[in-house]
């Protein structure tokens, strides 16, 4: 049997739109991220057993 991978979407903070398809265990440092529904722009850092942090980048 296939061992099902878990997944999750980290949404967008300021419209909640779909931004990053992730594993549950999926580490991110520093990664720039953007919004194309919103044009925010942030920088992220998630790690599995914490809450994410996001940081608004001003443009
Ligand atoms: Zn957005």
């Amino acid at each position: 049997m296939l061992e099902q991978e878990k997944h999750y979407w980290y949404r967008c903070p300021v419209c909640g739109k779909k931004m990053l398809y992730l594993r549950e265990d999926t580490v991110i440092k520093s990664f720039p991220g953007y919004c194309k529904l919103c044009k925010s722009k942030f920088l992220l850092n998630i790690e599995p057993s914490k809450e994410p942090e996001c940081q608004t980048v001003k443009s």
